[in-house]
């Protein structure tokens, strides 16, 4: 039985909007979060809470 469904479920990075580093990685269902994902997490580079953005795993 072939499945053919794609999985709604992605992984993305987390990059720090200050120092452009990937600092997280974690996984999103699509289909539940249609936008792009933005927190606040702390960037060992920056030595403080930054703006993350999703962006793609390569
Ligand atoms: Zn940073």
């Amino acid at each position: 039985m072939a499945d053919k469904k794609k999985s709604p479920v992605e992984k993305i990075a987390l990059q720090c909007t200050e120092c452009n580093r990937k600092n997280y990685t974690t996984e999103k269902n699509r289909r539940n979060s249609p936008n792009k994902f933005e927190f606040m997490k702390y960037c060992p580079f920056d030595r403080k809470h930054t703006l993350h953005k999703e962006t793609k795993v390569k």
